[in-house]
């Protein structure tokens, strides 16, 4: 698959398009039905703007293709789930940054504890006889 359109949906100021797997791979493969779908979906797996793509879908209703690793009956179960939702890609990098901000949170707290552990070593007194 060869995406050269331009998004409607979403408010990033780049281009996912660029990244996209299918964009220099053979994605050509991602447009089969049924349950083939299942069988080639794995190819987005490696695509690193995964969330992107299928927020993409989403937001346009696309009915045909896997998109973002997702079947056809899977992107309208989300659809079904959430029709409430305006858009699916702000939804999506919302989701993104909460857990990035989790993340940095934890490593934060990681790096802290480390550091405490390390001043406590540091005023630790060495003993004469370990040092020799
Ligand atoms: S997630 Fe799949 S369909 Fe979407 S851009 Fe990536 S490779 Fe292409």
């Amino acid at each position: 698959m060869t995406v050269t359109t331009s998004t409607s949906s979403g408010n990033s100021t780049w281009n996912w398009r660029v990244a996209a797997r299918c964009r220099t791979d053979d994605g050509d493969g991602l447009f089969v039905s049924g349950a083939a779908q299942r069988e080639v979906r794995g190819f987005c797996s490696a695509c690193p703007v995964r969330t992107e793509c299928l927020a993409y879908a989403l937001d346009e209703q696309i009915e045909f293709g896997i998109w973002g690793g997702a079947t056809e009956r899977e992107r309208r179960a989300m659809l079904r789930a959430r029709p409430n939702v305006r858009s699916w890609a702000g939804l999506l990098a919302e989701a993104r940054l909460a857990h990035y901000t989790a993340e940095a949170a934890s490593i934060r707290a990681a790096a802290a504890a480390a550091e405490e552990v390390a001043t406590e070593v540091r005023a630790t007194p060495v003993d004469a006889d370990v040092m020799g």
